[in-house]
């Protein structure tokens, strides 16, 4: 990735601030609503029910919801356009992933325990494309540097609805688990319990967007929240610098 700084400059507008983790917010993924005494979502808690690990930590550069540019790129699959017109989208990703590793690696790491050993992405389950020619996480993390020697296409394609399954084992690895959207949290979930289960010492989950439905109240709160203050790169959810 050439200069994802450059790159990422005139995209800045799609992009909205992750508010650091605090009361009433799951301690997984950051946004989902925490009913004490619990400290994490019903979805999270729900993936966790499966008696595998879940990850315990989901990192969303960015927060999206409907009817925004962002979400268009990720779900519609639309390129970008900004200053400088029409940007391919997988390039637009791969530099949002760089500029953001760039600063929080740290962050993640922290996080993982030690830097990462093995880099992972999960195959595309909801397109009914063949999954190698044209997975789009694995030609995003194919264009960042930083990523590439360390990437493996460990997770393979569940069959008929079941779970996710690896190929061979990743014991005592440190993984980075990279995705585009974080919805329901069902994907990362169910790929972080697979790594686990081939014997993964920790997963974390870096993710580009983390989905947030308006309709709900909670969703609308933590947007507001969100929009307190302008998204920056040099901040993320585990680290804040401050204005
Ligand atoms: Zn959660
Ligand atoms: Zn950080």
């Amino acid at each position: 990735m050439g200069d994802a700084e450059a790159f990422t400059r005139e995209f800045l507008p799609l992009y909205v601030r992750v508010p650091a983790a605090g009361p009433g917010m799951c301690t997984i993924c950051r946004t989902g609503p925490a009913d004490p005494p619990q400290e994490t979502c019903a979805g999270c808690r729900r993936a966790a029910r499966g008696g595998h690990a879940s990850t315990g930590h989901v990192v969303p550069i960015s927060l999206t919801a409907r009817d925004t540019q962002l979400y268009d790129v990720l779900v519609r699959e639309r390129d970008p356009s900004g200053a400088g017109g029409r940007r391919d989208r997988a390039a637009f990703l791969a530099a949002t992933v760089a500029r953001f590793l760039r600063a929080h690696i740290p962050c993640l790491e922290d996080r993982a325990g030690g830097p990462f050993t093995v880099v992972a992405t999960i195959p595309d389950t909801r397109a009914e494309r063949p999954i190698e020619a044209f997975d789009l996480m694995q030609r995003v993390v194919g264009k960042v540097g930083a990523l590439v020697p360390r990437y493996r296409p460990l997770l393979l394609e569940p069959v008929a609805r079941a779970a996710f399954r690896v190929r061979g084992r990743v014991d005592d690895a440190r993984v980075l688990l990279v995705d585009d959207l974080f919805g329901s949290g069902a994907r990362v979930h169910g790929a972080a319990s697979a790594l686990y289960g081939s014997g993964a010492a920790a997963v974390v989950a870096l993710v580009i967007a983390r989905f947030v439905d308006l309709a709900d109240a909670h969703g609308a709160r933590i947007w507001r929240e969100a929009h307190d203050r302008p998204f920056r790169f040099d901040r993320c959810c585990l680290c804040d610098p401050g204005d």
